[in-house]
């Protein structure tokens, strides 16, 4: 793949974190996914977690600084030169402009941002019939993609659940993060010519192609 530092951009429920996982198991690209790693602190009750708790919960996006830190630690942590997508960050812009210069610090930039575009109507239908692993977070989905047997994880045999942010009172408050905090990335990203949008509204496969061809395309730098 050309295309090696990556960010997967769109709204809850566009598909960013199966594509993640679709993308990064055919590759060597290696996948950070904010959202995970903010359950994850939270399970564990790490400072971060503590922190973090009541912003995921309730659909409100956590402060920049704290998923910041996180994200570029989770970077840092990488192996030596190594390619990466990260799902669901940056969310704003100030988190788009903390990145940069992040990467900066380490000789590193972004090459390509993927914009996962799908209208609300198919978002909401798709969270509420969203179940993930509790072990390794694989999602499922009870209409398009249920388990072979209902709720247990058909790779490691874990119990599926509902994510607490994953009812249907709660994905209003985070498509209006979205379009309030997130949607101005779009333009942030466009000025710096490395949006790519892909047209999240199709079959999980349609949607990998699509990505495939952008990130195996020649890098015009
Ligand atoms: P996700 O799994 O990507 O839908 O993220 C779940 C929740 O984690 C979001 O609703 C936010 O509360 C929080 N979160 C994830 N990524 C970010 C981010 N980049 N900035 C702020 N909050 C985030």
């Amino acid at each position: 793949m050309e295309r090696r530092r990556v960010i997967f951009l769109g709204p809850p429920g566009g598909g960013k974190g199966t594509q993640a996982r679709k993308i990064a198991e055919k590759s060597t690209l290696l996948t950070i996914s904010s959202g995970e790693t903010l359950r994850r602190e939270i399970r564990e009750q790490s400072e971060v977690g503590k922190l973090a708790a009541n912003f995921v919960e309730s659909g409100l996006l956590v402060p920049d600084d704290v998923i910041t830190g996180v994200m570029l630690e989770g970077i840092k942590r990488l192996p030596p030169g190594a390619g990466f997508i990260l799902d669901g960050f940056p969310r704003t812009v100030p988190q788009a402009e903390a990145l940069q210069t992040g990467l900066a610090a380490m000789n590193m930039s972004i090459d390509a941002v993927i914009d996962f575009t799908i209208d609300d109507a198919v978002i909401i239908r798709r969270i509420v019939n969203r179940r993930v692993c509790t072990k390794c977070e694989e999602p499922y989905n009870l209409e398009t993609r249920p388990p072979k047997v209902a709720d247990v994880c058909d790779i490691c045999g874990g119990a599926l659940t509902q994510r607490v942010d994953d009812r249907e009172d709660v994905i209003t408050t985070r498509l209006g993060a979205y379009r309030a905090q997130t949607a101005p990335l779009v333009a942030y990203y466009t000025r710096l010519g490395l949006l790519h949008s892909v047209t999240a509204n199709q079959p999980a496969e349609r949607v990998e192609a699509e990505i495939r061809a952008i990130l195996e395309s020649p890098l015009s730098k």
